[in-house]
């Protein structure tokens, strides 16, 4: 190997799992994994979704670079039962007393009390019990929960008005604009549409996807264009 530069041979072999630092807004990290986590640092310490099994660690490292421990979070917001959302979930929550939320119809799909009957198939992550069980308009640690079924029984999404923030978890993606999630992963698509339909009602700046970038600026209109042509 040619080392072309000391920033590359750092880069490459002393942090290879290092996750860039991405502060989108004043406190709101955007940790890009293969599905993004979020988290709130403000007078809250607050992670939304948990990544892969594999990306655990990941998460683990950007915390760690901003010096968060695990065991100073407050709640873990998990949108959504798939395996990129929640898999990471055990091992970021050992040790800590961080509480578990998630919308009350997915929680048993969380805690692997029940089998997830819808896609991508049967679950493999460790279940993680959830202690706060939200309801579709209630607010947790300044987070109003919306509940966006249709991707799965259970999906939540998360508006932030303090940061004008809309946390959509896979209640859309914004891989190449502004989109449903692809069907073959949605229980069912036309309540999916519907969810959409319900969040262009909420007024925000921006947002945080479960796949694809975030916007700055403008989200509210997109999703807004968006619904109106569903
Ligand atoms: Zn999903």
């Amino acid at each position: 190997m040619i080392l072309h530069s000391r920033k590359e041979y750092l880069g490459e072999c002393l942090w290879p799992s290092r996750v860039a630092p991405m502060e989108l807004l004043k406190g709101v990290h955007v940790i890009e994994t293969y599905a993004t986590t979020t988290l709130l640092v403000d007078d809250r310490l607050i992670l939304v979704d948990t990544s892969a099994d594999a990306d655990a660690g990941k998460v683990m490292d950007y915390l760690n670079q901003i010096r968060v421990k695990p065991k100073d979070l407050s709640t873990i917001f998990i949108t959504h039962t798939h395996p990129d959302h929640v898999g990471g979930l055990a091992a970021i929550k050992h040790g800590s007393p961080a509480k578990v939320a998630a919308h009350r119809i997915e929680a048993d799909f969380i805690a692997r009390k029940r089998v997830y009957d819808g896609p991508s198939g049967p679950q493999s992550h460790p279940g993680t019990a959830v202690d706060v069980l939200l309801d579709d308009g209630q607010k947790v640690d300044g987070l109003e929960v919306i509940f966006t079924p249709g991707h799965t029984r259970g999906s939540l999404s998360l508006f932030d008005a303090s940061h004008s923030l809309l946390i959509a978890g896979d209640a859309a993606r914004n891989e190449s604009g502004v989109q449903p999630m692809d069907d073959r992963y949605n229980v069912d698509p036309k309540q999916h549409r519907e969810s959409i339909k319900k969040l262009a009602k909420f007024h925000f700046e921006n947002a945080v996807f479960g796949h694809g970038a975030a916007i700055k600026g403008g989200a509210g209109a997109k999703i807004a264009d968006l619904a109106k042509h569903l």
